[in-house]
């Protein structure tokens, strides 16, 4: 960390919760430092949609231009089933989501995030794990491991990472934006339920020929939901949910450093699974199967904190929630509110009552994510309201790209109501 000057504040992950949260500290003027336990940004396009909000956040910050031209809209999201498309909802007539979702792949988004930290010099220290915690009243007290890589084994070579030394920082307020595994958490003891079934998908990137439109496609089928994003540079993502036993041996750890070499080194699907997956859930798609950029199953888990933190440390991004990837929320949500908590806790720095500012963020973020699971809010159908959209209600509310704010907008544009339940 800085020498003697301790920063304001430590943001611990450098995902894109945490770069976002650390960018609008440092925007405040807040000193700010991250703490990464990997070696590199994620190298991943794991969550690959931004929100209308994400996107206008990233183009206020000054990042989005230049990267425009990699980046692809989606105008339409179209509702199907086994023989083809069933509802379209025109995101550009939606009262705020106009812009529609910009399909932009996390590893990009990443590194457009970390370009203004760096130019700022907001240091991000790689290869730093944290590994304990304690506060004060005035102080949090952060343990850190710094690691470094070293060769092991005897007669096949492994690279492993080992602590090099410890080192404890203190600051002000400490942020977790540390994942779904978040140490953060876990040392304010805080618990992590699960508030609904964990869904998993065999997930497919690959170049095709297939004409999309600018529309993705969410199609429910008697197994589940399943989503077809396509990507810039004439790629798609195809995500099929799959039965829980068959995934169960994966973990849903985020290997942020996934390098497939030839076949080997990790589990990866056949292509005759794609083949049939394709034939039996979606038989009109179209479009040529070739190159594939990565195929895997994903579990996603749906788990909620009860509390977002407690006095001077405080969670955002996975390491409060998680949930399953169609609506895209856990990134889009997440970053919002990395923002959101870092221009609290600039408030309370500029001397503005901790206890209310804080507990407020706590409280909203209770609110919107008790809604967004379908906790506290759910579709109630009108008379007029399609009838496929009525057979697949309880599908479609966990698969729309909605936050708190927008959720009522986009009920109304699917013709049916937000209720409380
Ligand atoms: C394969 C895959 C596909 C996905 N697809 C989608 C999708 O389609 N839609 C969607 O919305 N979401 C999707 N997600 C989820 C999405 O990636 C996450 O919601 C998003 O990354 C959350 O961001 P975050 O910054 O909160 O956490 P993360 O991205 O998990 O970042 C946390 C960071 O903290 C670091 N860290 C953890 N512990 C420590 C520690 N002790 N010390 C220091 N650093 C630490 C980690 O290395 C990591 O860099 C997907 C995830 C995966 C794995």
């Amino acid at each position: 960390m800085r020498g003697k000057t301790s920063p304001m504040v430590i943001v611990v992950g450098a995902g894109p919760v945490g770069l976002a949260t650390a960018l609008s500290l440092h925007k405040r003027g807040v000193p700010v430092e991250i703490v990464e336990r990997d070696d590199r940004p994620g190298t991943h396009s794991n969550a690959l949609a931004l929100h209308p909000r994400s996107t206008a956040m990233l183009k206020e910050w000054g990042i989005l231009g230049s990267l425009e031209a990699d980046t692809l809209q989606i105008k339409n999201l179209v509702y199907c089933d086994l023989n083809g498309p069933r509802y379209n909802l025109d995101l550009t007539k939606i009262p705020g989501q106009e812009s529609g979702l910009l399909v932009f792949g996390q590893d990009h988004l990443e590194a457009a995030l970390i370009g203004p930290l760096e130019k700022a010099n907001v240091p991000i220290h790689w290869n730093s794990r944290l590994s304990g915690l304690n506060q004060s009243e005035d102080k949090v007290e952060v343990h850190l491991e710094k690691l470094i890589e070293s060769m092991s084994g005897y007669a096949m070579a492994r690279l492993e990472w080992q602590v090099d030394r410890e080192i404890t920082a203190r600051c002000r307020y400490l942020i977790g934006a540390d994942g779904h595994f978040s140490m953060v958490r876990r040392g304010l003891g805080i618990d992590f339920p699960k508030v609904a079934p964990a869904q998993s998908f065999a997930v497919f990137e690959f170049k095709t020929d297939y004409a999309h439109n600018n529309e993705a496609r969410i199609v429910y089928t008697d197994e589940g939901t399943n989503v077809m994003w396509p990507l810039p540079g004439g790629y798609c993502r195809w995500g099929f949910e799959i039965d829980e036993s068959a995934a169960e041996k994966y973990s849903r750890e985020k290997d942020r450093l996934f390098v497939q070499v030839g076949n080997q080194g990790y589990r990866t699907l056949e292509s005759s699974m794609l083949n049939e997956l394709l034939a039996t859930r979606a038989p009109w798609f179209d479009g040529s199967i070739e190159r594939f950029k990565w195929r895997m199953i994903v579990r996603f888990e749906k788990r909620l904190a009860p509390r977002f933190g407690r006095d001077r440390v405080w969670l955002a991004g996975d390491a409060g929630h998680v949930t399953g990837p169609v609506g895209m929320q856990s990134m889009n949500i997440g970053m919002k509110e990395g923002r959101e908590l870092g221009n609290c806790v600039a408030d309370c720095l500029e001397g503005n009552n901790e206890t209310a500012v804080l507990e407020a963020y706590n409280s909203k973020r209770e609110m919107e994510w008790r809604a967004i699971m379908g906790l506290s809010k759910h579709f109630s159908v009108r008379d007029e309201t399609d009838s496929f959209l009525e057979h697949n209600v309880d599908k479609l509310f966990g698969s729309i790209p909605a936050s708190i704010n927008s959720l009522p907008q986009i009920a109304d544009a699917l013709g049916m109501d937000l209720v409380s339940v």
